[in-house]
């Protein structure tokens, strides 16, 4: 192995398919004078918070971002504590949130040399929070980069987006989901390229080869339609207590690396004075994260669902087999859409977008399922999924 340099390009390396981006933020890095603030836009799954962190690892490794030394991988696994991660608490950022991250951002770093404060779902940034962030970027301290991501900058105050450099991200194509998951996470190829095809964005067909359940709980989820054309509506509060049981089982398995991880950061603090407010920062996290995956859960079946019908109304349309989601099931969806009204397909998918959407609020998920099946499971919705 070569030895490593300063301008290393390990972590970076990570990144697929974001050429422009990387070039950009290692630019900025090998100048010395990194802005103070940057704003990543593009789709989720594309690697926008990776790039965040080979930028925070870049600011804080010894060798520039090596990709391999002890801080490199804690930027990695999130528990570097030069590193912050601020996401929504529910459905917003709250300014309580923002007037943490400002007092914090005066205090020099802990160990590292720049402190990095990435915002998860930044559009969802509330007014008063936007604010008081605004106020920071006006006076940004030294050795501090705000990171905020998000897919729809038009819903961020334009005060805060004219402080930011705007670096963007664009979607993936399966090739480049196909050749991440082989080269960087050793996926069988058979496999990575089923993910790749079926996944849609890196993150879902990262977890697609990640876990070796995924692809039946994906067939269950494609059976759903045909369940509620042959059981009706009474079939629906089935398959959302089914939902929650598998939401319940990936928070239990969540819970269980939670517990290392907090382990592990307490170490690596080894610091009585810190040790109380990291281990706040890390507990506040691992809740986030298992609302999270609870909604994610929730979040796949309903894609799931949706792509079933989705590709029904293309298959009427007449499209070429490769051009569906489910290429595997095509004579189901074909027979499927011989009888299915394509006025209530489209509708059916706009039901499925407003329930999500309604999820991602933290409604009550198990009453939103069982209200989304039923309807449906109604009769009149059968000839959608026959
Ligand atoms: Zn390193």
């Amino acid at each position: 192995m070569s030895a490593r340099t300063g301008n290393d390009p390990a972590m970076w390396s990570r990144l697929v398919g974001q050429e422009t981006a990387v070039r950009i933020l290692r630019d900025a890095v090998a100048s010395g004078a990194p802005g103070h603030a940057y704003l990543f836009v593009g789709p989720q799954g594309v690697g926008r918070e990776l790039a965040a962190m080979a930028l925070a690892a870049s600011l804080n490794c010894p060798d520039g971002g090596c990709g391999e030394c002890d801080v490199c991988a804690r930027v990695l696994r999130r528990s570097h504590p030069d590193v912050y991660t601020i996401a929504p608490e529910g459905a917003q950022i709250l300014v309580d949130q923002v007037r943490a991250v400002r007092e914090n951002a005066y205090l020099s770093p802990y160990e590292g040399r720049v402190k990095v404060f990435l915002f998860e779902d930044a559009h969802r940034l509330n007014p008063a929070a936007s604010n008081a962030l605004l106020k920071v970027l006006e006076e940004p301290p030294g050795d501090v980069v705000f990171i905020l991501v998000t897919e729809s900058p038009e819903d961020l105050l334009p005060t805060v987006v004219s402080r930011c450099r705007r670096v963007d991200f664009f979607p993936l194509g399966p090739a480049e989901i196909e050749r991440v998951l082989v080269t960087q996470h050793d996926a069988d190829p058979a496999l990575a390229s089923w993910a790749a095809r079926t996944g849609g964005d890196l993150s879902t067909a990262l977890r697609f080869v990640k876990d070796p359940g995924a692809p039946d709980r994906r067939r269950a989820h494609l059976d759903i339609p045909g369940r509620l054309v042959r059981n009706g509506p009474s079939e629906s509060v089935r398959i959302a207590a089914e939902l929650a049981g598998e939401a319940a089982a990936a928070v239990s398995a969540l819970t269980k690396r939670q517990k290392d991880e907090l382990a592990r950061h307490l170490e690596a603090f080894g610091d009585a004075r810190a040790t109380g407010a990291a281990r706040k920062r890390v507990e506040d996290r691992h809740k986030r994260e298992a609302r999270r995956v609870e909604t994610e859960v929730y979040d796949s079946a309903l894609r799931d669902v949706a792509s079933f019908y989705r590709d029904v109304l293309l298959a009427g349309a007449g499209v070429p087999d490769d051009a569906l989601v489910n290429t595997e099931m095509a004579e189901r969806l074909r027979r499927a859409a011989a009888v299915a009204d394509p006025a209530w397909l489209v509708g059916a998918l706009e039901r499925i977008e407003d329930t999500r959407r309604a999820l991602a609020r933290n409604v009550q998920a198990v009453l939103a399922l069982e209200a989304i099946f039923m309807e449906l499971g109604t009769p009149r919705a059968r000839a959608g999924a026959r």
